[in-house]
């Protein structure tokens, strides 16, 4: 089995959650596996490892579990995006368009710096809608996005094609 198999094989998918239509990715079988573990965050970050990433951020949730072990590799900070309201101290937020109706998402005023360089991170790139707002509220901040990871596209959701920064993705699903 080659790595890629074996990652593949740890990914559940789980048919109308959380609403009907949808086929759930469900990570939880690849992080209980050790290797499986291991192989996922080096592979997200080994495109970055001479990039001088300052920080990485990840979008909630599942951004949250790959961003540290992938910071500590690349020998960057780690910050959190998150959905409205989630945040106690002063934020700054990006809206971005829903199927129905808008979202956003909110970074603490501090959690880039002028200048930084910034790898955005999450499990999985659907329609590319959240990872898009992340890297233009970064931007905003004055973050250098220099790419953006995932450990899986869904590529018929052409996710990829709403960033204007680099994507790496670890599998095509
Ligand atoms: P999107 O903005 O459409 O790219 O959606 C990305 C966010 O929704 C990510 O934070 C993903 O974790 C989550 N997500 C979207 N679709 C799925 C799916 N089929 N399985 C698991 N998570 C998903």
């Amino acid at each position: 089995m080659t790595p890629s198999e074996r990652l593949r094989d740890k990914i559940r998918d789980v048919p109308d959650f959380p609403k009907p239509g949808i086929v759930f990715k469900d990570i939880t079988p690849l992080l209980q596996d050790r290797d499986s573990l291991r192989i996922a965050c080096e592979q997200l970050a080994s495109p970055f490892r001479e990039a001088k990433i300052d920080i990485v951020v990840g979008v909630e949730s599942r951004g949250f579990i790959f961003g540290p072990p992938v910071a500590l590799t690349l020998g960057a900070g780690f910050a959190i995006a998150r959905k409205q309201g989630k945040l106690p101290w002063d934020t700054l937020h990006q809206t971005y368009a829903l199927e129905y109706g808008t979202d956003r998402i909110e970074m603490h005023r501090d959690a880039v710096h002028d200048g930084q360089r910034v790898l955005l991170i999450d499990d999985v790139i659907a329609t590319g809608g959240t990872a898009a707002a992340t890297a233009q509220l970064v931007q905003s901040m004055g973050g250098n996005v220099i790419g953006a990871c995932f450990l899986i596209e869904l590529a018929a959701l052409s996710g990829r094609k709403q960033m204007d920064v680099p994507v790496h993705t670890v599998l095509s699903l």
